[in-house]
């Protein structure tokens, strides 16, 4: 940051949010926390849950040509508008998520200028605890465009065999059983057991979920898990931390 400041670029971030989902309204706050740490410009456009797809595709135009370096729109976005055209306005060199299809075919071949940021803090874990994840057996359990399936192409990128399981996956447990490494992001509380684990794995756990009492838990059950486990992530504080911390990378 010190040498982008002393060559006078000073690196902004606009932040869209549409309505008031809490969970959006969180993310959206962390983002911009730590965009003020790191000395990152953030702009913040919060619009009512009732803007039309028009007005939306009318700012992110006007942020495209403006001299702002990455812009972000919180995903989901309220039911009447539509994600997918929204992802494409944003241009490519500013969409800071990597969700844009030229961003998403650039990881397809493994020349890519951003990453979606959870999975590319899931592969910061996994290269500063110095494991290697060449020839791995690697489980990834959820096949989402934001995280499930991008992790599995950096897993492949660095030379991981990897398997990808969903819900109609037939036998989710023998499958993860097999994994050296396992990076669960389903959305379903403590679905990955400790008994699915086998001995002495890497288990990375993007899950948050929210329970009635108020308790954020994984996708993983944190302390049968961590009985087999060599290395595991905990929620909250693991995977979620560097997917910000990600976010400012790409700048
Ligand atoms: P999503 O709902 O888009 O995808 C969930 C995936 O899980 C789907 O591909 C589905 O096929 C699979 N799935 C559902 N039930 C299953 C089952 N019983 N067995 C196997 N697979 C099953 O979710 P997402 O956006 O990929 O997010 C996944 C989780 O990660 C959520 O809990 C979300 O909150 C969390 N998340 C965390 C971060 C972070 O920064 N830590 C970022 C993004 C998402």
């Amino acid at each position: 940051m010190v040498a982008l400041k002393a060559k006078g670029v000073h690196p902004g971030l606009a932040v869209i949010i549409v309505g008031d989902d809490p969970a959006s309204r969180i993310y959206v706050n962390n983002k911009k926390k730590a965009c003020e740490y790191v000395g990152f410009r953030s702009e913040e456009y919060a619009l009512p849950a009732n803007t039309t797809q028009e007005e939306l595709l009318a700012l992110i135009d006007t942020l495209n040509q403006s001299d702002i370096d990455g812009i972000l729109c919180q995903l989901p976005l309220p039911a009447h508008l539509d994600e997918k055209a929204v992802i494409n306005a944003i241009r490519p060199d500013k969409d800071v998520d990597a969700f844009h299809p030229v961003n998403v075919g650039k990881i397809m071949i493994g020349d890519y200028d951003f990453l979606p940021c959870t999975p590319a803090g899931v592969m910061e874990l996994i290269r500063e605890s110095g494991i290697d994840i060449r020839g791995k057996e690697c489980v990834v359990i959820g096949r989402s465009n934001i995280v499930g399936k991008p992790m599995s192409m950096l897993l492949l990128h660095a030379h991981g065999t990897v398997t990808i399981c969903h819900s109609r996956t037939v036998d989710l447990a023998e499958t993860v059983r097999r994994a050296d490494i396992v990076v669960a992001a389903v959305g379903v509380p403590e679905l990955i057991r400790g008994d699915m684990i086998k001995e002495g794995a890497v288990v990375i756990d993007v899950g948050m979920n929210r329970l009635s009492d108020g308790r954020l838990v994984g996708d993983v059950a944190f302390s049968e898990a961590s009985e087999k486990a060599s290395a595991i992530t905990p929620v909250p504080g693991g995977v979620g931390p560097m997917t910000i911390a990600m976010l400012m990378q790409n700048r």
